[in-house]
């Protein structure tokens, strides 16, 4: 995947077709675009995992990071797994996003785009088409062992996930993996949450995931209740993640509190000078970090239960 493919990302996932992956079309955008689900792997599974992009459609990478991850499914062994993807959960504003990104596509030029709503933070109201069609999909499914809501930060400190589910041993696991991946390559796992909306790390770079209520507390909005609450209500999932992958690394920033590391990020998105250095994160392991947290829960879920 290169930056690039942002402007061809539907014919990407609609391709994916010719080579075994099963896509239908679960409703339409506010502007009729349709949305559309993805389904690879064994066909009579044991586990079932879930995910959606582009619930924050300034959000770019989880969505890049899908489609590929189909390409990627369609040549593995997927035994006893089945996956079901919405790689583009806000067709209508990823297309403003992605007109408004001339090339060369680089670092500030991503932290500039605006077309952003929250589908997140409303996904169980009828606020929005765009998630009331995956909701109707989530209910069809009889089970679902693992859920990822894939968003992406900006620059920040360093790498940091939020989790939660039933087993505990499943986060353990997923969180090893990842640490064993980062390790090469320095990236930092954090501590505590930049955004301070999560008060407890489980483990290094995973935090407990903050419920609507308690992001409401914190800035005031009336979110209703995200994809994360609704799925656990309903499924009691072994392991929920949400990803923050950053688009770069600021080990600077650390500690620093969460105004601070939002006008870093805003003097950089003006292409002015920042105060202090950063390191980019190339897209390929932005995507590699993706790919290894949501197939990660379905290894150990094999293992565990044979
Ligand atoms: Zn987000």
């Amino acid at each position: 995947m290169k930056w690039n493919d942002l402007k061809q990302l539907e014919g990407l996932l609609l391709e994916t077709e010719k080579h075994g992956a099963i896509i239908k079309e679960i409703g339409r955008s506010l502007q009729q675009q349709p949305i559309y689900s993805v389904s690879v792997g064994d066909k009579n599974p044991d586990h079932t995992i879930v995910a959606i992009a582009g619930m924050h459609a300034t959000e770019v990478v989880g969505q890049l990071a899908l489609v590929d991850l189909i390409s990627k499914l369609n040549s593995e062994n997927t035994k006893r797994l089945r996956y079901h993807f919405v790689p583009i959960a806000d067709p209508d504003f990823l297309a403003e996003n992605v007109q408004q990104l001339s090339e060369p596509i680089t670092l500030p030029k991503l932290l500039s785009l605006k077309s952003i709503r929250d589908l997140e933070g409303y996904f169980t109201s009828n606020r929005y088409p765009e998630c009331e069609a995956i909701r109707q999909l989530l209910e069809t499914f009889p089970r679902i062992d693992a859920f990822f809501s894939l968003h992406t930060a900006p620059v920040a400190p360093g790498l940091f996930f939020y989790v939660a589910g039933k087993s505990n041993d499943c986060i353990a696991s997923v969180a090893d993996r990842i640490a064993t991946m980062c390790q090469p390559s320095q990236i930092p796992l954090l501590e505590k949450d930049p955004t301070v909306q999560s008060q407890k790390a489980l483990f290094p770079g995973f935090f407990t995931i903050p419920t609507a209520a308690e992001m409401n507390s914190s800035d005031d909005r009336d979110r209703c209740g995200t994809s994360l609450e609704f799925v656990a209500k309903k499924f009691q999932p072994s392991f929920i993640g949400v990803s923050e992958i950053p688009l770069g690394i600021c080990t600077r920033l650390h500690n620093a509190p969460i105004e601070k590391i939002e006008s870093f990020n805003k003097q950089l998105a003006q292409n002015a000078k920042v105060d202090l250095p950063y390191q980019e994160l190339d897209l390929s392991t932005q995507i590699d970090l993706i790919h290894e947290l949501v197939l990660a829960s379905g290894k150990y879920l094999l293992k565990q239960y044979r």
